[in-house]
Formats: C-alpha cells, sequence, structure tokens
C-alpha cells in the first residue's frame, strides 16, 4: 500500500478564490494542492469554445452548466439544431456575462501585483452608461463625469458624486454601519431622490456593483469599502480609465494564468478531481479524501481550504463538526442568479459607440409582473470589445438580467424575461431582432454566492478562518470579502491566505 501524499495546504476548488489562496500559498513557499472536479479551471468564471460543445454534445454541455449552478431555459432555434447546424463554432462563450470590474483595476490588479504582475493576459476596457426615458447617461470613469448629469445636480444643488467619492474620508467604523444601511435610504439622505435621473443613474450602478435589483437592499456599505480599498489606490496609480472590461479570448484564460503562476511557484493542481470528504479527527482537519479519474485517494494536509459555495459545505464535511445555528445561518445565506443570455448576431444595428459600452436599464420588466423588484439588465456587443469571441462577421451579445434565486427557479418567471429581452432591444434599436442568428437563453441561480444585501455583506459573510474546525478555511464569494462578484472571490482568496500564513497583504 502506498502512503498517502502530504501537503501544507489543500485548496477544493479552482474558482478564482480557490486559485487566489494557492498561489498565494504557494508564492510563500507551501506545498500546495488544487482540486478541481471540472477538467479546467475557473468555476463560475469559465469559458467554453463554441465548437466545444458542439463537439461533445448537449448531455457534456448541460453537465459542465449545472456543475456551475447554471441551466439552458431556452433557445432560438432549439439548441440541438444550434449543434448540428454548428452556428455556435467560432465563438467563445463564459458561463453567462462575465465583464471584470474596471477592466481588472480592483482587487485583481492587487492580486495580480502580489505575484509578480500578469502581463500575458489581455483586457479589454470598455465604457457604461444607462438609458432613462430615451436617453444615454455615461457613467462616472476615472474623472469623466457626464455633464448631463453634472448640470442636474448643480442645478438642483443635489450632491450625487457623494456615492463615488465620500469613501475614500470615511472611517472603517462608519463603513462598517454602512454595510446594513441601503442604497435607496443612503440616496434618500444625500436628496438623491429628488432627481429621478439621478436616482436611476446610481442605482444601476449600484446593481452594478451588487447584483441585487431592489435599491432597498442594497448595501451601500459593501460598495464604498470597494470604492475606497479597491479604487481608492488605484486613482493616484492613473489606472482606473474603465468601469468594466472583459479578459481577452474568454474570462477563464485569467485563471488558465493564474494556474501557470501556481504551477511556476512549485503547486500542484488535480482536474477531473471531486472532493468527497474533509477528513477531520479530533477538530483539526487531517486531509480531504477524492475521487479522481483513477479512483478513490487520500492527500493529508493540517489545512485545507473550501471554495465550495459555503452553503454546499456539508456536501463535503460532516455539519455534527459545527454548532447547528452556525450551519443554518451558513445554509440560509442567499445568493442571487440571473438570466444571462447570449445571442449571436450578424449585424451591429445600434450606433458604434453603444456598441462598445456596457448599457444598463434599470427596468426591463416591472415588478407588478410577478417580480421581487424591477429587473435590471446590463448588456454588451463583447465582441466588439474583444473581437476574439466572435468569428469574422458576426458579433456576440452577452447580458446579465439579475433575479433572485427563488426567480431563476421559477419557469413562468423566466419564460416571460426571456420572451422580452428582444422585443426590449427592438424597441430601442429597430431592426434588433432580425440581426439575431441565434439566441442561447442561460439561467443561473447562483451568479453572487452570497447577495450582498444590507443582511449579508462584507464582514457579515463566512469568515475565512472556521471557528470550529481547526485547519478548515473558507475562500470565496460566499467568504468574507468585498467588491463586485469576481474581485470578492479574489479579496477573499487575499483574506485567507493572510489568515493562514499570519501576513498581511493588504486586503483585510
Ligand atoms: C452567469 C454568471 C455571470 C457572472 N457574471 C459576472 C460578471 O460579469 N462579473 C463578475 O465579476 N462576476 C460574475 N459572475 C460571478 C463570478 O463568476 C463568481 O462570483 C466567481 O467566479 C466565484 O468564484 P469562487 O471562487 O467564489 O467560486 P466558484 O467559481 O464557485 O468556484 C468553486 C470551484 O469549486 C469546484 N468544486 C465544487 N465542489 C467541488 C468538489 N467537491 N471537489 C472539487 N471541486 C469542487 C467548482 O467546480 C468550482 O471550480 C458571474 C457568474 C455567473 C454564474
Amino acid at each position: 500500500m502506498t502512503s498517502a501524499k502530504k501537503y501544507d495546504a489543500i485548496v477544493i476548488g479552482a474558482g478564482v478564490g480557490g486559485l487566489s489562496v494557492a498561489t498565494l500559498l504557494a508564492k510563500e513557499g507551501k506545498k500546495v494542492l488544487v482540486l478541481e472536479q471540472l477538467d479546467r479551471p475557473g468555476g463560475r468564471a469559465l469559458s467554453i469554445q463554441g465548437k466545444e460543445i458542439a463537439d461533445k454534445g448537449l448531455d457534456w454541455y448541460k453537465k459542465v452548466l449545472a456543475s456551475q449552478f447554471t441551466y439552458i431555459a431556452d433557445s432560438d432555434p432549439a439548441i440541438e439544431k444550434i449543434l448540428a447546424d454548428r452556428m455556435l463554432d467560432g465563438y467563445t462563450l463564459d458561463i453567462g456575462y462575465h465583464a471584470i470590474s474596471a477592466n481588472g483595476a480592483g482587487y485583481m490588479l492587487d492580486f495580480e501585483d502580489l505575484i509578480g504582475g500578469l502581463p500575458e493576459v489581455a483586457k479589454h476596457g470598455a465604457m457604461y452608461g444607462n438609458y432613462f426615458k430615451g436617453t444615454l447617461y455615461r457613467d462616472v470613469a476615472g474623472t469623466f463625469v457626464d455633464p448631463q448629469l453634472k448640470k442636474i445636480g448643480k442645478e438642483m444643488k443635489i450632491p450625487f458624486l457623494s456615492f463615488y467619492y465620500e469613501a475614500y474620508g470615511l472611517p472603517e467604523e462608519e463603513i462598517d454601519r454602512l454595510e446594513k444601511v441601503s442604497f435607496q435610504e443612503w440616496a434618500e439622505g444625500k436628496g438623491i431622490t429628488k432627481s429621478d435621473i439621478l436616482f436611476d443613474h446610481l442605482h444601476s450602478v449600484g446593481t452594478l456593483f451588487s447584483t441585487i435589483n431592489d435599491p432597498k437592499d442594497i448595501s451601500m456599505g459593501d460598495i464604498f469599502r470597494y470604492f475606497k480599498h479597491a479604487f481608492g489606490p488605484k486613482l493616484t496609480r492613473n489606472v482606473l480609465g474603465f468601469v468594466g472590461g472583459f479578459v481577452g479570448n474568454g474570462t477563464m484564460e485569467w485563471s488558465k494564468a493564474i494556474v501557470e503562476k501556481l504551477k511556476g511557484f512549485g503547486g500542484e493542481i488535480l482536474y477531473k478531481s471531486r472532493v468527497l470528504e474533509i477528513k477531520v479527527d479530533d477538530a483539526k482537519v487531517t486531509g480531504v479524501r477524492v475521487e479522481t479519474p483513477d479512483g478513490e485517494e487520500t492527500f493529508l494536509a493540517d489545512t485545507v481550504i473550501s471554495n465550495i459555495p459555503a452553503q454546499h459545505t456539508f456536501k463535503v464535511i460532516d455539519r455534527k463538526y459545527f454548532p447547528e445555528a452556525w450551519s443554518t445561518k451558513v445554509e440560509s445565506m442567499y445568493g442571487y442568479g440571473s438570466y444571462a443570455p447570449y445571442m449571436g448576431l450578424n449585424k451591429l444595428v445600434m450606433p458604434e459607440e453603444e456598441a462598445k459600452m456596457g448599457l444598463k436599464n434599470t427596468c426591463i420588466l416591472p415588478k407588478s409582473e410577478g417580480y421581487d423588484y424591477d429587473v435590471y439588465i446590463c448588456w454588451n456587443i463583447q465582441s466588439a470589445v474583444d473581437p476574439s469571441v466572435a468569428p469574422a462577421g458576426k458579433y456576440l451579445y452577452t447580458a446579465y438580467l439579475p433575479l433572485t434565486e427563488k426567480e431563476s427557479r421559477n419557469p413562468e418567471l423566466v419564460k416571460k424575461i426571456v420572451a422580452r429581452l428582444p422585443e426590449f432591444m427592438e424597441e430601442i434599436y429597430p431592426g434588433f431582432k432580425e440581426s439575431i442568428d441565434w439566441k442561447l437563453d442561460l439561467v443561473c441561480w447562483k451568479l453572487e454566492g452570497v447577495a450582498k444585501s444590507i443582511n449579508q455583506a462584507g464582514t457579515q459573510k463566512v469568515p475565512v478562518r472556521s471557528e470550529h474546525v481547526k485547519g478548515l478555511f473558507f475562500a470565496g464569494d460566499t467568504a468574507k470579502g468585498y467588491g463586485v462578484a469576481m474581485d470578492c472571490a479574489i479579496a477573499s482568496g487575499v483574506i485567507c491566505a493572510g489568515e493562514i500564513l499570519g501576513k498581511d497583504f493588504g486586503i483585510r
């Protein structure tokens, strides 16, 4: 019998949170093993080549989607025809819309700096804006402020720019307090609700950052903490020019590059290796039991980091090790889902400048249709920003429309939003429907692992170090971390590595 291999740390999951912690530990000289159930890194931030879907078939595609909490709600034409006619060939599809906050200049850049930079990954920046009553208002980006918004703010004496700048002067205790204050309440306090244009504009940005439709549930403290710590230091570095952007050739390229860094630091990664159990002895972790392509194996370590969304923790560790109140709280933390469609277009019917922007509307379907709140949309012609994701002469449209976890699983509400999207686009850009070659309607019920609501955001999430099992840690967008989804998972990975190593990496 061969003895089980021993590591300093084992990371369960190669999502962006798991890879961040693993790479930092390896860089600091730890012997690290990452175990990933899929054949590729990235987790919810993974990408698939359209050709690969047609080659491997619908069952394979559905399984990959399901492993990341996503399903195909509809398509046009039928998915079988889309694949048989190889309509997706030449496209790169992320699991749903996948923009990177500030084109990677948030916590992503802080992390990249910690591991010696990542120049090999291309990032394509985009400006964003929102439509309100037929007029386009541009988002604040770096020092740019839309003159129309500026004028309204000046004439009505509404300090709406506080949304962007107030955070920099706030002490941490005030940011902690504001975690439980909603965007709506904060905006009312500032008099921003006196202008529907200014309120809608900031609401559209608040939802972009939090993925929550209802302004009464968006945590203001989470946004402020993100602005102060992720963006603040970048203002002086002059790297904050874009609201968002896309990783070149799909979001997974970032994770693939991180895996190369990890290996360069001596770390190991095993794909198609699903952890079945975290082994615990005398309230201390001792290792993991894993299903690998070669059969079941055990790997030993005194430190195990779970990158699995925290609500699913008990799939790999017995809940008897945790107080019942803790387990119930973790299981009841809610995420936010999304309708995340793709469309292959044969021409662009909107002005070129708008095709290159991320465009938001705070209401594509009203609450009165049965939703928790008015449904918001943010869409891009991803290929206008990064041409590598569509074949020559074609265009890739991606969008995200936040839905609560419950709405994401409600067939009637999903059907309504799927039917509404082309009509909505046609209303703004006549001829849009005719430009669609194919449409694939994905829905995920866990875009955000834990919604950044006033009851759960930031410091209220699962701490990175388990208080109950020695050597057990958590990293990812459901553990302590801040800001937009991928950035939040990365921040949590950095916090987690700092906690394990007793080192301050600058994110706390
Ligand atoms: C449709 C969609 C759109 C999104 N859009 C954006 C966006 O525009 N911008 C943005 O910043 N973020 C976006 N996100 C969110 C972002 O992808 C996530 O917040 C982030 O990737 C979460 O990373 P994570 O490390 O926390 O977890 P995950 O990505 O969930 O990683 C967990 C990993 O663990 C693996 N795993 C699970 N169980 C096991 C096991 N037992 N054994 C081994 N491995 C296991 C999984 O396969 C996965 O790789 C989107 C997500 C979705 C689904």
